[in-house]
């Protein structure tokens, strides 16, 4: 999308008030800015440290120190911060919030998301919560981009008996961010990105623990010969260590059912490699290849080899 196109969107707002200008928080203002979707956008983060960041980087909304007085007069706000940090977060934003306005997330889980912020919402405000699946293994106001959410999708998960016209509203922000939009049930999300997401992180997360673990030598050859495949993992890895904390303490039951299911399959494959079964092995390796390339055709990949990182 051209500069031109972008400011060509539609205003949907006319306040926004973003809390939490980490990777995702500060992608949002900018985006927003970009596009043209909000009147004015404003900025906050708990951390001073964060606000100056942001401030130096103008990350295209204006900061703020008073948070409260700003929800007060915003049409939407959107709680960009740890998982963890949504509970605090709620009580402290809700009951500054407006009749008529929107609250919404960017949290990784939604279940528990749901249960800690519905009941400090006051009558007359509306909780949308949403997950934009899009991101990177960078954190905080300098790795926010404007185009993060674009091509990418964005999931709804409002609350049975959600006004239509506000989750309508809801989803024309994500579209004119860029973003493909969907709707499903906050219990369909969190198994869902249980295994594209979540376990994912946490098989990463264990494979580079393991080499870490390993003698001087051999670590150092982990290193030397990291291209045949262990780097790729420590990208994922290297991925902000309080917000993967929050997520697998918050979404507990459906990350524990998918790694059941992963260490079955496992121990499946350990079977093959001991009876020396190599069709069995070339099979699943068939099927995953052909998941690539439904990943790559659905452009949420490119094919282009990735030697640079
Ligand atoms: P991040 O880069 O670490 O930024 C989070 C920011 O929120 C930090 O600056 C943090 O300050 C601040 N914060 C913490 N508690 C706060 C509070 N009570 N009030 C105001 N600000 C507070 O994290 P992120 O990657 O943007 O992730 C934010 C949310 O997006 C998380 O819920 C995550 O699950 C979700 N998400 C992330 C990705 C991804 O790939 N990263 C993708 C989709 C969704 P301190 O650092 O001082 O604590």
């Amino acid at each position: 999308m051209s500069d031109g196109e972008k400011k060509q969107a539609k205003k949907l707002f006319n306040h926004v008030v973003v809390v939490g200008l980490g990777l995702i928080g500060s992608s949002l203002t900018r985006a927003i800015t970009q596009r043209g979707l909000a009147g004015d956008v404003s900025g906050y983060d708990a951390s001073l440290e964060v606000r100056d960041e942001a401030r130096r980087l103008d990350i295209g909304a204006q900061i703020v120190d008073d948070l409260s007085a700003e929800v007060a007069r915003a049409d939407l706000v959107i709680l960009a911060v740890p998982v963890g940090a949504m509970l605090g977060l709620a009580k402290e934003v809700c009951p500054h919030l407006k009749v008529g306005a929107i609250l919404t997330d960017v949290g990784s889980v939604k279940g528990a998301i749901i249960k800690a912020v519905e009941p400090f919402m006051p009558k007359g405000a509306y909780f949308v919560p949403g997950h934009p699946v899009a991101g990177t293994e960078f954190s905080g106001p300098e790795a926010g981009f404007g185009h993060l959410f674009e091509g990418r999708w964005s999931i709804l998960t409002p609350v049975e008996g959600t006004d239509e016209a506000i989750i309508d509203k809801v989803v024309a922000f994500w579209e004119g961010l860029g973003s493909h939009v969907e709707l499903m049930s906050a219990e369909h999300h969190d198994i869902v990105l249980a295994i594209t997401s979540h376990i994912p992180h946490l098989i990463a997360y264990n494979i580079v623990g393991t080499a870490a673990d390993l003698e001087d030598v051999r670590q150092a050859e982990v290193i030397k010969y990291s291209a045949g495949g262990f780097r790729d993992f420590t990208r994922i890895a290297a991925s902000d260590p309080v917000m993967w904390r929050d997520v697998f303490m918050n979404n507990k039951e459906a990350v524990l059912e998918m790694l059941g299911r992963f260490s079955e399959d496992l121990t499946q494959l350990q079977r093959h490699i001991r009876r020396g079964d190599g069709q069995a092995l070339e099979d699943l390796f068939d099927r995953t290849r052909k998941i690539r390339r439904s990943i790559v055709e659905a452009g949420q990949e490119t094919e282009k080899p990735d030697f640079g990182r």
